[in-house]
């Protein structure tokens, strides 16, 4: 007789693992063990803290901004079933997303009327381009939607899906830069509407327009912050797995899925005890991994399982990596006039040379960089904080990739002294003063993002949200194993609310299959009226 049995076993504890965990437990009354190679529950949702004589600072590793968190909106609702209404949201200021460019500034204020307005404002001469740039915006964000659903049907039904997702791909599979060009011919302009990049880390000649409509559209409305950190999101969806009998456990690296005469069964895991490994086996009748796409075809699924179209998830170019410069504060940042606002700073019109100039950060050149103050956003932080992050690339850092975390020699910390000293300015030569509210900092690599995710190169957004991506027979929720899913970046959408949402249509999946995903709105908008 098999021990360790669970109705679904769930691989990583990131947003979309938790949403997940949740649903199956509440709606399906499952008893779901989620595994978590980390130290700690969460995945990019998890905070950690450091001490200085100034106080504790805490910070979020992958959440600034949510949208689409007002009151009455179906994600709203979710976000709320999930958590059982225990993550309150905090708006941010108005206006939410600041640019800086080296001759102009531009403020992104709430409502489209707005944005619009102020773009027709700076930029007359393109108020036809403009207009339309809001129409195809929803075009395409219809595009998604419709794409979004095709993942839902069976595999079977795959032709069915083309046909939905074909209506409109032309648009939505331009890249960005295809799209500005034919619409557009103020450089600034392009640049300024590109802004927001880093929200899905790929450059315009390489993103699809899809992807860049969902984001903008995703803040249009502001952004959101939970209070007390992302951190609550863990805190309020942990209970209510454990209250279904479920189990989190962390330090459990997933090393293969069990798969018998066709059908996923278990996994192996290395659980870490003490300073050694134990391996064990966890069985189930479904398993969800989170661990995106390329983990689990070349990692997970055992050779003699390996699906026909691996060397497709194998040669699909990575995605971006990242550093990100923790800043202790010891003085209010709203003494530069700083809301909580985001701010974007770049010091060219160019993306994409910008991206593709990313190893300059090697040599201490930063050109460009995104600058958040969670502190300002929570109503609950007790000190100051800010983060800096901009793009970079694995492979400088890789020569120390076998070394230990937080011993990594001298060398490999000069070059953080460097790069983060050259963050520190740059920012400072844009806000005026910020240098001096500085009281303590940590920068986090690729490496840190491989050594806690197992991402590949240090991966933050999952597989690129380049055209060719929507394109891919093997994004989505359903895998060539028989009762093994994939959810998370990969199965339907990065970033907080993707992660969400894509939990919840796994879940329901798993449970009812597509006839699940109505169900689970309902009891999603059955739990906001209670509320
Ligand atoms: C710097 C940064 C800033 C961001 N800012 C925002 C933002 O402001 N707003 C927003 O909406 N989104 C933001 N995002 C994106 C967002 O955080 C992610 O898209 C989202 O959290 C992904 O959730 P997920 O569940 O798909 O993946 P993850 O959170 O990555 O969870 C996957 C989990 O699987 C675990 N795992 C992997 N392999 C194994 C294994 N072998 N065994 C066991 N466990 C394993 C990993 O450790 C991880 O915990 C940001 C991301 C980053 C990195």
């Amino acid at each position: 007789m098999k021990e360790n049995i669970y109705d679904v076993i769930i691989i990583g504890s990131g947003m979309s693992g938790l949403s997940a965990a949740s649903i199956l437990s509440q709606l399906g009354k499952k008893k779901v063990l989620v595994l978590e190679r980390h130290f700690k529950i969460g995945g990019f949702t998890h905070t950690f803290k450091r001490k200085s004589e100034h106080g504790e600072y805490h910070w979020d590793v992958g959440l600034h901004y949510v949208g689409q968190m007002e009151e009455g909106t179906a994600t709203r609702a979710m976000f709320d079933y999930v958590t059982q209404g225990n993550v309150r949201w905090n708006k941010m200021p108005d206006p939410y997303d600041v640019f800086i460019y080296p001759d102009f500034n531009f403020k992104i204020r709430e409502k489209e009327s707005n944005f619009k307005y102020d773009l027709i404002n700076k930029f007359p001469h393109e108020e036809k381009s403009i207009e339309k740039y809001f129409v195809d915006l929803k075009k395409v964000s219809a595009w998604f939607g419709r794409y979004n659903f095709s993942l839902t049907l069976p595999l079977q039904a795959r032709l069915i899906s083309s046909v939905i997702s074909s209506k409109g791909s032309n648009l939505a599979l331009m890249t960005l830069k295809e799209y500005l060009d034919q619409n557009f011919s103020d450089v600034k302009l392009k640049a300024l509407l590109a802004s927001q990049w880093g929200d899905y880390g790929l450059p315009p000649s390489q993103s699809a327009l899809a992807v860049h409509a969902l984001i903008v559209s995703h803040y249009i409305n502001g952004g959101f912050y939970p209070v007390g950190g992302s951190k609550e999101i863990a805190d309020s969806i942990i209970p209510i797995v454990e209250s279904y009998g479920g189990a989190l456990f962390v330090n459990n690296f997933v090393k293969e899925i069990i798969i018998e005469k066709g059908k996923a069964v278990g996994v192996k895991v290395s659980e870490k005890k003490g300073n050694g490994f134990i391996d064990i086996e966890y069985y189930s009748e479904k398993i969800i991994s989170t661990a995106g796409a390329y983990i689990t075809y070349t990692q997970f699924v055992p050779k003699t399982n390996e699906p026909g179209f691996i060397d497709e998830v194998k040669n699909f170019k990575l995605g971006a990596a990242h550093v990100n410069l923790y800043l202790g504060l010891k003085e209010n940042p709203a003494k530069l006039g700083i809301k909580g606002e985001n701010y974007w700073i770049y010091n060219s019109y160019d993306h994409d040379q910008r991206f593709v100039s990313n190893d300059d950060l090697i040599e201490g050149k930063v050109n460009g960089v995104y600058i958040s103050f969670p502190s300002m956003k929570d109503p609950e932080a007790r000190n100051h904080t800010a983060e800096i992050i901009t793009f970079t690339r694995y492979k400088p850092f890789e020569k120390w990739a076998s070394e230990p975390w937080k011993n990594r020699g001298e060398e490999y910390q000069k070059l953080k002294e460097k790069i983060s000293d050259a963050l520190i300015n740059f920012a400072d030569d844009h806000l005026k003063g910020f240098k001096k509210l500085i009281d303590y900092k940590e920068l986090s690599t690729p490496l840190s993002t491989v050594y806690f995710t197992g991402n590949p190169e240090g991966a933050i957004y999952g597989i690129p949200a380049a055209p060719e991506r929507y394109k891919m027979k093997w994004i989505g929720p359903y895998t060539h194993v028989k009762n093994l899913y994939l959810s998370g970046a990969d199965a339907f959408g990065h970033g907080i609310v993707g992660g969400l949402m894509g939990g919840a249509i796994t879940a329901a999946l798993v449970m009812k299959g597509i006839r699940g995903i109505p169900n689970v709105f309902k009891e999603a908008m059955k739990f906001q009226y209670k509320k």
